[in-house]
């Protein structure tokens, strides 16, 4: 070691935020992520390690010594890099996208350099506030209803997932009806959503306390493109209250994970409104492209809920993570998760005049992610937005029109948004090889389409099953991704069909 680096070292020790030194040391990381972007499209989409991989390669023990950055940023290099599933990829079609853009990577920047922790209003009036305002501008550009918004009593809060909005409303609606009906009722409690509901409804009911035989997955089907039918909700809700239960929430998809789906929120509210149920909109993914107007529809009725959610994470260029949710009625969260200590008091609170974040949701301490949101929303406009969200779109119907000219394959439901849904049709037949005309058979070759698409390295997919059926999913939204990529992926699609089944001869 030289005399010099060994010099930095100890300085870096005595200072862990020496303003020189993280200006090296933060030009140095820049420049390692601007090359990863640069670079991205040379690895292999998904990684392609086996288990445990990294123990084999990094020391059992934390260093006694400290070591310099310029080691470290190589074995990130070296070690870490190989085994990312690189989710930035313009190949990453799997799941639904996690999103990044240099406005939240340096609003993230900023988050992490402030380093406020605003649980309450006193605790950093800015990081409050500023969260305040950009809920309220982002809901206004969904035309969220006036009561949602700060502005007309209700508001909105930036929790870390959809998953956590969910538990939040569920334990907001849970002790909003146990106090009145009586604590002992929570055996009674019964939430309600479909087949294809996110799993975050489960753990959410789970955590709650609610009885876990009664959360309700209300069949879809196919015919009815897997929404959630008012009717089959109404019945399930009858069924119920037959049996002496109570029911409580239920959660409304916009864009459900497997299909993209759209439960009819409109339609879906007067039904719980009958039962006088708790409604949560879930759009985590679809509920960015309702900033355009010609998809705002999908959220219609919207007025007639409790509380609606989106990720910002996922489609609304905005890094990991951010999920906002919105309430008609504050109180309700706030009765549920305020606390009451007396290090926490202060005359702000006192007077009522502000909020206080840490009543919205779980844990005390909570980032300044209202920074990274408002990066966004001003870096690029909501006209900006609004262009990115429909490119992908536009791309997903030049995805559809690839698969309509090759005759083996078939869109198993119909897009909404930016996710396709395909397969190798059960009714293939190609130079006399033949996929059986059995669904079985057909899921067997697709499920193996899929392998060989991502052990390739070259692209990353990902399934669901539907009604029975196994469909790839093709969901495009991440910022890198243009036609080329789109195209490029197709022809891969194609490549490995082709070896499965022979060429398709036109
Ligand atoms: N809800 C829907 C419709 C989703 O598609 C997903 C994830 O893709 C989630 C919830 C879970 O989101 P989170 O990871 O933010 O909890």
């Amino acid at each position: 070691m030289s005399l010099a680096q060994s010099d930095q070292e100890r300085h870096c020790m005595m200072n862990p935020l020496d303003h020189e030194e993280f200006r090296r040391q933060g030009h140095m990381i820049i420049d390692f992520i601007a090359n990863y972007y640069r670079d991205i499209e040379k690895y292999p989409v998904r990684s392609q390690v086996e288990p445990g991989y990294l123990h084999k390669r990094i020391p059992e023990n934390a260093p006694y010594n400290p070591e310099p950055i310029e080691t470290i940023l190589q074995d990130v290099q070296n070690h870490i890099v190989p085994g990312l599933t690189h989710w930035l990829s313009p190949y990453h079609f799997a799941y639904y996208p996690a999103n990044a853009s240099i406005a939240a990577s340096l609003g993230e920047i900023l988050c992490t350099g402030f380093n406020v922790d605003g649980f309450n209003w006193i605790a950093s009036p800015a990081a409050t506030e500023l969260e305040n305002i950009v809920m309220d501008w982002l809901g206004k550009m969904l035309e969220l209803p006036e009561s949602f918004l700060f502005s007309g009593n209700g508001g909105g809060v930036i929790q870390g997932t959809t998953g956590d909005a969910v538990l939040c409303t569920v334990i907001a609606a849970r002790d909003q009806l146990l106090n009145r009906i009586g604590r002992d009722n929570i055996v009674k409690l019964v939430v309600y959503g479909s087949d294809q509901t996110h799993c975050s409804l489960h753990k959410a009911a789970k955590i709650a306390g609610i009885h876990p035989n009664n959360v309700r997955s209300v069949k879809t089907t196919k015919s009815k493109a897997f929404a959630l039918s008012p009717d089959s909700l109404r019945s399930a809700i009858i069924s119920d209250k037959e049996a002496g239960l109570i029911p409580l929430y239920l959660c409304a998809t916009v864009g459900t994970t497997s299909s993209g789906a759209v439960d009819p929120v409109g339609p879906l509210c007067d039904v719980a409104e009958d039962y006088g149920i708790w409604v949560h909109i879930d759009a985590a993914y679809a509920g960015s492209a309702c900033i355009c107007p010609e998809f705002r529809h999908f959220i219609d009725g919207v007025e007639c809920a409790n509380s609606f959610s989106f990720n910002p994470h996922k489609w609304l260029l905005t890094n990991l993570d951010c999920c906002c949710l919105w309430v008609k009625d504050p109180s309700a969260l706030v009765n549920a998760f305020s606390t009451d200590s007396e290090y926490l008091k202060n005359t702000a609170t006192d007077s009522k005049q502000v909020v206080d974040y840490k009543d919205w949701q779980v844990p005390l301490t909570r980032r300044f992610r209202a920074i990274k949101l408002w990066l966004v929303l001003r870096s690029y406009g909501v006209v900006n937005l609004r262009n990115y969200l429909r490119r992908h779109v536009e791309m997903a119907k030049h995805f559809e029109g690839l698969i309509a000219m090759d005759k083996r394959f078939e869109v198993v439901v119909p897009r909404k948004f930016s996710l396709v849904c395909f397969r190798i049709s059960p009714s293939a037949r190609v130079n006399g090889c033949s996929a059986d005309d059995e669904e079985s058979t057909a899921n067997e070759l697709n499920r193996k389409l899929l392998k060989s698409l991502n052990d390739s390295g070259r692209v990353c997919m990902t399934h669901a099953i539907v009604g029975g059926i196994y469909m790839i999913r093709f969901s495009i939204g991440q910022p890198l991704t243009d036609y080329r990529h789109i195209e490029m992926a197709w022809k891969v699609v194609q490549e490995y069909t082709d070896a499965m089944l022979g060429t398709y001869l036109k």
